[in-house]
């Protein structure tokens, strides 16, 4: 990889001084490659100067203005000496000053700050006399560095690349640096992991090329060239490290597990009381041709939220069990670990009590294995999983101990994998002889580039259906200043629980002194918060689980209701405990944080009341709602909501009320959101391959990439022909980076 990089990979003191250099090191800028991908964060166009006007006191700014003038002010009576200078936008003033002992030591600034010439100031924001001042600003003159008139001011008019700063480097030192290397730097030091025909057909420039572009633009279509053309890159090496993985999955091998007539699946089947939609017949089918092969199917079910990916899961796993292997499924947390073993249990019927009086004769077992068993039930379940008794291992990551064993894993089933980090998922994989197959479900609709930006090395099978017979979802945002609406909000559970039905309460908190809903035990009480930032900073703090549940014991219209809790902070088997007097019907309203989010399903509830609701992420709020209306009675969601009409919160809020179509909700949800939001923090920080690249905005340019990698790894799959290709996977697939693929 080292050799591959060459120069690029030379540290920067000798190029540049151990001073700079040092400086440099608090950007996390080490090496020449490291300075070159830093790039700027906007460019100033010369032609027009940044407003003074919304500089905000405080803030770190690179501001480019004109000098009015510059006016030397000796001090009479303590000696010393100021100067200061007036630049301007046309029309806010700002100050810029200068202290020094003696007034010769200002002339250098004097004779550079000379009036009409344009430079770009650089420091904090401050006050002075009432205007906007900076002292000791950092500053580069335009054209300052050429001494001849023409070539100044040709200089003048190049765009001028903001970089992303620091106090002891800005802005124009950066830039300084950047030029110093970029030009001692030849094409052949650049090695170029985008093949040259790959150039040719999408039309880019080489990379040595582009980051002249984007560091040295002379116009705004060189930098959006420059761009374009890194951006590509980003992708190219991300999808070409995915064909790869792709690749290599289809080489390895594994047992097929053909379907089979007279096994548990047919009567399984037989016995179904519902009949499956038509997705899930298809989706089946994908699923059945994949297992059959020798082949470890490595398949991403997406669904929207009630489709019934249970069912087709299970169906998966019986005719796993039917070919003579087991089938483990994972779960994010020890209450849907302990839901999933019920539910398979009670969908199986007496098929989950083989060996038991009463059971199928050649029933299977459901073993559930999580971190709180007791030690007996513990080493019952590890030897159901180890004899091969227990055709079905449920768990959470307590599965992936290594103490667990199996008889014959043949399928691995990932419930909700965006909990789960790629480590987890090879340590399960690495349990069979060979590897399992594996099938990964999510319940949160992924817009098609970001799923082949996460899981590019997975199929995928997606069920947009639900099931006839349901009902549906009516949502109502509820204002929480209004004591009638809120009265009424509580009537309407009371009503839907006398009518034989349950009601759940999210709460974004825990306690009602927490900032937040922490710490957690789960992550999963960790409310995917929007910032209130700009929306009414003097609003009323969080509605907390611990707060909400006393004041519903105490309020008229629930009286006689049992009212409980769930949060990640309880102990396991108390929330399994509260889990199952909710599903039992014990009690009929469950105050709770966003632990119930993920898959949680109890059909009897058809009302949810969500406190806060403006503050949660859209899809984070489809996902609750899902929790209800999943039996034939309709389901209610109020939105509790604080906002402001006319903020993108109460926006927010509204776009929940008017669809329930997830895939579009989960595509508005991005294009609300930060990027690094979108693919996990993971992704954030320099360790991220993915700089410049957009996954929302960059769509198209993301197929092509893939198309190319894709064309590129079929005829050279070890990408030997390829060295600077595979050296740019090595440099992003550090382990932050392994990881962050495989998540979501
Ligand atoms: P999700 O896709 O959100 O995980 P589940 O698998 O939990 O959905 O299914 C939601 C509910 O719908 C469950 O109670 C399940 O038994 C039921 N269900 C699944 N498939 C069908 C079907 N074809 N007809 C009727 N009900 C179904
Ligand atoms: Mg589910």
């Amino acid at each position: 990889m080292s050799a591959a990089l060459g120069r690029l990979h030379e540290p920067l003191n000798r190029l540049l001084g151990t001073r700079t250099a040092n400086a440099l090191v608090k950007l996390g800028i080490v090496t020449v490659d490291d300075l070159l991908r830093h790039y700027p964060r906007r460019y100033a166009d010369p032609g027009q100067l940044t407003d003074i006007g919304s500089l905000q006191l405080g803030e770190h700014v690179s501001v480019l203005a004109r000098v009015e003038k510059a006016t030397m002010r000796p001090y009479a009576n303590r000696g010393g000496a100021r100067l200061e200078a007036v630049v301007t936008d046309g029309r806010h003033p700002l100050v810029l000053t200068f202290f020094a002992k003696h007034a010769g030591a200002l002339r250098y600034h004097e004779q550079r700050l000379r009036p009409d010439a344009s430079g770009v100031f650089s420091g904090v924001v401050g006050e002075f006399q009432g205007k906007r001042q900076l002292t000791h600003p950092d500053y580069l003159m335009v054209g300052a560095e050429v001494d001849d008139d023409e070539a100044a001011l040709y200089e003048a008019s190049l765009p001028i690349p903001i970089y992303p700063a620091t106090a002891s480097m800005p802005t124009w030192k950066l830039q300084r640096c950047v030029r110093t290397v970029l030009d001692t730097l030849a094409e052949d030091d650049v090695p170029d992991p985008a093949p040259s025909e790959v150039r040719a057909r999408a039309g880019l420039p080489t990379r040595f090329e582009a980051l002249r572009l984007v560091h040295k633009p002379e116009s705004a279509a060189d930098h959006g060239r420059g761009r374009h053309r890194l951006r590509f890159e980003e992708a190219f090496v991300l999808q070409a490290a995915l064909a790869q993985r792709r690749a290599r999955a289809a080489e390895e091998d594994a047992t097929a597990r053909p379907s089979r007539s007279g096994g548990l699946l047919e009567r399984f089947d037989a016995a179904l009381p519902f009949t499956l939609t038509e997705g899930q017949v298809s989706v089946g089918a994908e699923l059945a041709h994949d297992l059959a092969r020798p082949r470890p199917m490595q398949r991403l079910l997406q669904g929207e939220v009630g489709s019934g990916k249970t069912v087709v899961a299970l169906r998966a796993m019986l005719q796993v069990i039917d070919a003579g292997g087991q089938a483990a499924l994972l779960a994010p947390t020890e209450v849907l670990a302990a839901q999933h073993a019920r539910t398979l249990r009670t969908l199986l019927g007496p098929l989950a009590e083989g060996g038991l009086l009463g059971g199928a004769a050649d029933g299977t077992r459901v073993a559930l294995l999580t971190g709180s068993l007791g030690a007996a039930a513990r080493k019952a379940a590890l030897l159901q999983a180890a004899s091969g008794e227990a055709g079905i291992v449920v768990g959470t990551h307590a599965l992936l101990g290594e103490h667990v064993q199996f008889a014959d894993l043949g399928l691995v089933v990932v419930d909700e994998q965006h909990r789960f980090g790629v480590e987890q998922r090879d340590a399960l994989r690495a349990k069979g002889r060979v590897a399992p197959h594996l099938l990964v479900m999510t319940a949160t609709p992924i817009p098609r580039t970001v799923a082949m930006t996460v899981f590019g090395d997975l199929e995928v099978s997606t069920l947009t259906q639900v099931p006839a017979g349901r009902s549906g979802i009516q949502t109502v945002v509820v204002p929480a200043a209004n004591p009638r609406w809120m009265e009424r909000a509580w009537q309407r559970v009371r009503e839907e629980v006398d009518a034989g039905h349950r009601a759940y309460v999210v709460c974004p908190r825990i306690h009602p002194d927490d900032d937040i809903a922490g710490p957690p035990e789960s992550e999963l009480d960790d409310a995917d918060l929007v910032p209130a930032g700009g929306e009414g900073a003097d609003r009323a703090p969080l509605r907390a689980v611990l707060e909400v549940v006393e004041m519903l014991r105490a309020t008229p219209a629930l009286a006689g209701l049992q009212v409980d809790v769930l949060h990640g902070q309880m102990a396991p088997v108390d929330k399994d405990a509260a889990m199952a007097r909710f599903a039992s019907g014990a009690s009929q309203v469950l105050v709770s944080t966003t632990v119930i989010e993920v898959g949680v399903d109890v059909p009897e509830a058809t009302v949810m009341v969500v406190f806060d609701s403006d503050r949660f992420g859209l899809s984070q709020l489809h996902q609750l709602r899902g929790r209800v209306g999943r039996g034939s009675a309709p389901g209610l969601c109020l939105l509790v909501s604080t906002a402001e009409p006319g903020t993108p919160a109460a926006a927010r809020v509204e776009a929940l009320a008017e669809t329930t179509d997830g895939f579009r909700l989960a595509q508005l949800d991005l294009e609300l959101r930060a990027e690094g939001d979108v693919l996990g923090a993971a992704q954030s920080g320099r360790t991220s391959g993915l700089r410049l690249l957009r996954v929302v905005k960059d769509a198209e340019l993301i197929e092509e990439a893939r198309r190319e990698s894709a064309g590129v790894v079929a005829v050279d799959p070890g990408l030997l022909e390829h060295p600077a290709l595979a050296a740019a996977i090595a440099a992003q697939l550090d382990p932050d980076q392994e990881e962050f693929l495989e998540r979501a």
